[in-house]
């Protein structure tokens, strides 16, 4: 009797230990699940992060064995060049020479050939194309090269620089134009960003860095002329930093815009509805001089612009890159920078 006891309180025992080592195995399981599916998220975005971070790094790799041009075997086996140039200055007393020649700015720049340079010591984060529309405002351009060669290689960068000039006396349209840099641009170099810059406007502090980012930039914050003030809320002017997947999902700029005003708002409005946001450097770097100047003939103020800004996203898709005519006259390698010279029909209904 006393043996038939013990042998079922020792069953009990097994049971009891039998149904613990289960709970406990259960427990530590769901546990474990419940840690992963929780992880889960975290570890997307730190992926998702990388990838942002390195999108266009991986980018610039792959295109140094595509390219077109030429590209020196040692860049490739050199180290990327740091996040932060270690030549870089801060603000600067800007200086305009009173006479000062396109031959000057040759001989400062001796080591610019085509419009193009890239660090010697160090393969480029990024490669940037800088597109310039352009007539008539050749002091100005003047400045500006003078000005950004040296600012474009204290920031390390692998760059061109592109003038893109409208012949003829049809109104200008500077979005057109920039349209048209941005096409014939990529025939020559497959670029990674496109930095979209008035011929007037002379950045003051190095640290605003002309390479794009994981949203559209707007580089000018301030202006010597407005108090150094954002004009308003949405300004997306003067100039504009897009990688070339950026501004290929907005189809460029439109094209309808001619004569002064609005092309850069509609700008805005399609990287908006592409779900985008415009992000700007600190007030105290994006500050920038323009050159004084009264509004240019051939560019005065567009009536239809308030019009043509209402119907963006009717228009949007079949506006701009996709519809981009143009006759292109010229394309000149010169030593500061390459020009692109292009002539417009316009519509009829514009005079
Ligand atoms: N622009 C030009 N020639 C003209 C009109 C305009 O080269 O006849 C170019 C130039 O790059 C200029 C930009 O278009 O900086 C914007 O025009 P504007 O300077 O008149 O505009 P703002 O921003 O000063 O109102
Ligand atoms: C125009 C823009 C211009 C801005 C600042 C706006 O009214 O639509 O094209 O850049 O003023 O001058
Ligand atoms: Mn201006």
């Amino acid at each position: 009797m006393k043996s038939a006891i013990l042998h079922l309180f020792y069953k009990f025992k097994l049971l009891l230990l039998f149904t613990s080592c289960l709970i406990v195995v259960a427990w530590v399981t769901s546990s474990y699940l419940v840690g992963t599916v929780q992880e889960m998220p975290k570890a997307k975005s730190l992926v998702e992060n990388f990838r942002a971070a390195t999108m266009l790094l991986k980018g610039n790799q792959k295109k140094t064995t595509t390219s077109t041009v030429e590209v020196p075997t040692v860049k490739s086996t050199m180290n990327h060049c740091p996040a932060v140039s270690p030549y870089l200055q801060g603000p600067a007393q800007l200086k305009f020479k009173a006479f000062l020649t396109l031959e000057e700015v040759q001989k400062e720049n001796p080591q610019v050939a085509k419009g193009r340079h890239h660090p010697a010591e160090c393969s480029a984060l990024q490669r940037v194309a800088i597109l310039i529309p352009h007539r008539n405002r050749e002091k100005h351009l003047l400045y500006l090269l003078e000005h950004l060669h040296p600012f474009l290689q204290r920031q390390q960068l692998d760059y061109g620089i592109y003038v893109i000039h409208q012949a003829c006396s049809t109104k200008f349209n500077r979005a057109k134009l920039l349209n048209v840099g941005y096409l014939e641009a990529l025939k020559e170099e497959n670029w990674d960003c496109f930095i979209f810059h008035d011929v007037d406007l002379i950045p003051e502090n190095d640290f605003n860095i002309y390479m794009c980012d994981k949203q559209p930039k707007h580089l000018v914050v301030g202006r010597n002329n407005t108090g150094y003030r954002l004009r308003y809320k949405g300004y997306f002017g003067g100039v504009t930093a897009l990688t070339r997947d950026q501004f290929s999902m907005v189809n460029g700029f439109s094209n309808s815009y001619w004569g002064w005003g609005a092309e850069d708002d509609d700008l805005r409005i399609r990287v908006e509805m592409q779900k985008m946001q415009v992000m700007r450097p600190p007030p105290d770097v994006a500050k920038y001089t323009m050159i004084f100047h009264t509004r240019d003939r051939g560019n005065e103020e567009n009536g239809e612009r308030m019009k043509l800004l209402r119907q963006v996203s009717r228009t949007w898709k079949t506006d701009g890159l996709n519809s981009c005519s143009y006759k292109l006259l010229s394309v000149e390698h010169k030593p500061l920078y390459t020009n692109i010279t292009v002539d417009f029909s316009m519509p009829p209904n514009i005079s």
